[in-house]
């Protein structure tokens, strides 16, 4: 079984996104920060299972978007990690992209093109 991560503080965006890639073959995981996603990347691995993709907000409490990409990067060169910035965040998008992250969309985002992004980047 492959995974879908959405990672974002804000349930509200968690569903949107959800609700968006859940026809892409892959079972969806949500988590609310960076951390929260490692510990739910690591039980999905342990359980024989894998991550195709990581959906990841920036600004986050505990663990933000971008020690998410460099941290889960450290182990994991392929899994491609798609950013969602909003339009005040470009200097992060510059650092997300040196810490690994495949692409961005910027937030608000709409769900046609948030899906074929996707698409692209499971490939
Ligand atoms: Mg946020």
């Amino acid at each position: 079984m492959n995974y879908i991560m959405v990672i974002d503080d804000s349930p509200t965006i968690r569903t949107s996104v959800a609700f968006t890639v859940k026809d892409l073959g892959c079972e969806i995981k949500q988590a609310e920060n960076g951390a929260d996603a490692l510990e739910k990347i690591s039980a999905i691995r342990s359980e024989g299972n894998d991550v195709s993709l990581c959906i990841v907000d920036v600004n986050m409490p505990v663990m933000d978007g971008i020690s998410f990409v460099k941290e889960f990067k450290k182990n994991d060169k392929f899994t491609p990690v798609l950013m969602l910035t909003t339009e005040s965040e470009e200097d992060k998008i510059k650092e997300g992209k040196t810490a690994g992250a495949a692409g961005w969309m910027i937030k608000p985002f709409k769900p046609d093109n948030l899906k074929s992004v996707v698409e692209k980047l499971m490939v």
